[in-house]
């Protein structure tokens, strides 16, 4: 079972697993996702949707693992939705939680680089308890997050994993989630102006989909206890993001800069030691990551 696999990282889990001829039921309320997302899947026998909000408790047997990703994720979903944010990863963390527990099911809950705020240590470690200001603009994501990390080990006669996801992107991202990816692709692709918010020197880590698709696996299936940082090592600040993507999709769009949101993280890059020790590392660089999104985006124009 896969909860929010009718979004982003949701859509292409399902289709792996899909692939490994498991069954696949996605759950999701298409909040932020959409049924295009899973078209392709529709009519493969193994695979089946149902259109529910985790907040409310579910009853399905026959589960053997739930892969728990329901939530809006980006800055602008969030803040539309923000008490829908603290209760999919709250309550609804909990709802999946006991499900799993009447399963006996594996559980994985889908954390986030943000439960460390803006970092004073870097690169960010698990062990590190992270700089969030509990009623920011971002509070309803990373304190949700947090809480839902706290809730999954609240659990400790279920077989639970938790992964800390920092920014992943590929095809299949929507093009109007805010992110820093599509809304600089679209720009670029259409000659528009081109958005840094900030100066530009705050850094993120960027993460291809399959390699974090991959990494999922390796932490369902691998024993560690506690939770594991998946991400890539490669940080780069947001203006040389910008200036690569212009190169990558020969744009002629003018970069322009606008205020920095409140409590934007300055840096942000994963340790990845512990995942490294389980057998996952990142393949796939930014350049080639950055070759199949800009296709993909070019394709829905
Ligand atoms: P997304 O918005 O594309 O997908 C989230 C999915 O969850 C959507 O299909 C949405 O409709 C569904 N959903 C939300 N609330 C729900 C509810 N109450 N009941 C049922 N379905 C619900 O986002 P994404 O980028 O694919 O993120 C997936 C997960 O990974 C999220 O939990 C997010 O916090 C986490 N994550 C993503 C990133 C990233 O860079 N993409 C980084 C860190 C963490
Ligand atoms: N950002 C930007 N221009 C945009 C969208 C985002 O400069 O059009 C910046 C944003 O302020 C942040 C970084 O890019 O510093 C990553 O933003 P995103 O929303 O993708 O992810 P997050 O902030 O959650 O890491």
């Amino acid at each position: 079972m896969v909860t929010g696999g009718a979004g982003f990282i949701g859509r292409w889990l399902c289709k792996s697993l899909l692939e490994k001829n498991n069954d696949v039921l996605c759950v999701d309320n298409l909040i932020t996702g959409s049924e295009t997302n899973i078209k392709e899947f529709m009519k493969n026998s193994r695979f089946s949707f149902m259109k529910h909000d985790i907040v409310q408790p579910l009853y399905v047997d026959g589960i053997d693992e739930i892969y728990h990703l329901a939530s809006p994720a980006s800055p602008i979903h969030y803040r539309k939705y923000n008490v829908e944010t603290m209760l999919a990863n709250s309550v609804g963390t909990m709802n999946m939680l006991q499900l799993a527990r009447e399963n006996n099911a594996k559980f994985l809950f889908a954390s986030t680089s943000e439960i460390y705020g803006d970092p004073k240590e870097h690169p960010q470690k698990e062990t590190y308890f992270g700089n969030v200001n509990p009623i920011g603009p971002r509070a309803c994501y990373d304190e949700s997050k947090r809480f839902g990390e706290a809730m999954t080990t609240c659990f400790p006669d279920v077989y639970v994993r938790i992964i800390r996801i920092f920014n992943t992107y590929g095809p299949y991202m929507s093009a109007n989630d805010g992110r820093v990816m599509p809304n600089l692709i679209n720009q670029a692709l259409t000659d528009k102006f081109m958005t840094i918010y900030g100066n530009g020197s705050q850094t993120r880590s960027f993460c291809y989909v399959d390699d974090l698709v991959k990494g999922i696996y390796v932490v369902m299936d691998n024993f560690h206890k506690g939770p594991v940082n998946l991400g890539n090592l490669n940080e780069i600040t947001i203006l040389e993001l910008a200036e690569k993507i212009k190169q990558l999709t020969n744009s002629k769009s003018k970069i322009i800069f606008h205020p920095l949101p409140k409590d934007d993280p300055t840096r942000r890059k994963p340790d990845i030691t512990v995942a490294r020790s389980l057998g996952w590392q990142p393949e796939i660089n930014l350049n080639s990551g950055l070759e199949k999104t800009i296709e993909y985006f070019r394709q829905l124009k």
